[in-house]
């Protein structure tokens, strides 16, 4: 794929949100409230998430995580968990043939709560919609940005990928408008707006794939 002076090294990439793109929140039954994923028993893929992520595997996208996880800067649960879940996320997509080159969790939050770990409260420049997590893989894993997409269910996912200088991809339903309060707002600016995972990897394979 190498065009012009663009260096031959260069890869095409998806970086992948976590909670509401790859697994499920989760939902207390009890209370009604939404939390995410805090414990491997808890990961539930979400639609169409497996085979879009072997469709993009197949036409040659490096693929790679970028999380916002404040929940132990706001005392809700350890960073241990975090750490946990994650592992427990990479080993069943492996199961599934899918790899995952590099996952980068941003643990900040910038008020945070007084009963969680205070090193992780205040401002950073890695929590989406900051770029710092995309700019940190597109650098490690040596990511071409004009080949590279974020594929996420909220508006700090696409603040952050115009941040970073790669496109977007939108996951979007009307219903699981249940979400809505953790995706920040309306959907505003993205370069592919889909309903479903799977119909949102069709559409990059349909802009990106004949390029990569
Ligand atoms: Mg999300
Ligand atoms: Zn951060």
């Amino acid at each position: 794929m190498t065009r012009g002076n663009e260096p031959s090294t260069a890869r095409p990439g998806i970086i992948l949100d976590r909670d509401g793109t790859l697994i499920d929140v989760v939902r207390d039954e009890e209370t009604g409230t939404l939390s995410v994923a805090f414990h491997p028993n808890q990961v539930r893929f979400l639609p169409g998430v497996i085979t879009g992520l072997q469709s993009l595997m197949a036409a040659g996208f490096t693929l790679a995580i970028a999380t916002n996880q404040p929940g132990p800067a706001k005392g809700q649960f350890s960073r241990r968990a975090v750490e946990r879940t994650h592992r427990a996320l990479l080993d069943s997509l492996g199961e599934h043939g899918i790899s995952i080159a590099a996952l980068e969790a941003c643990l900040h939050h910038p008020t945070g709560d007084p009963t969680g770990d205070a090193a992780l409260i205040g401002d950073c420049d890695c929590r989406k919609p900051k770029p710092g997590l995309l700019l940190r893989l597109i650098e490690n894993l040596a990511l071409d940005p004009r080949a590279t997409w974020m594929l996420g269910d909220s508006r700090a996912d696409v603040d952050a990928a115009r941040a970073a200088g790669v496109r977007s991809a939108l996951i979007f339903s009307r219903d699981r408008c249940e979400l809505c309060p953790l995706r920040g707002g309306p959907p505003g600016g993205p370069d592919v707006v889909a309903a479903r995972f799977d119909d949102a990897v069709s559409r990059i394979l349909e802009l990106q794939g004949s390029r990569v």
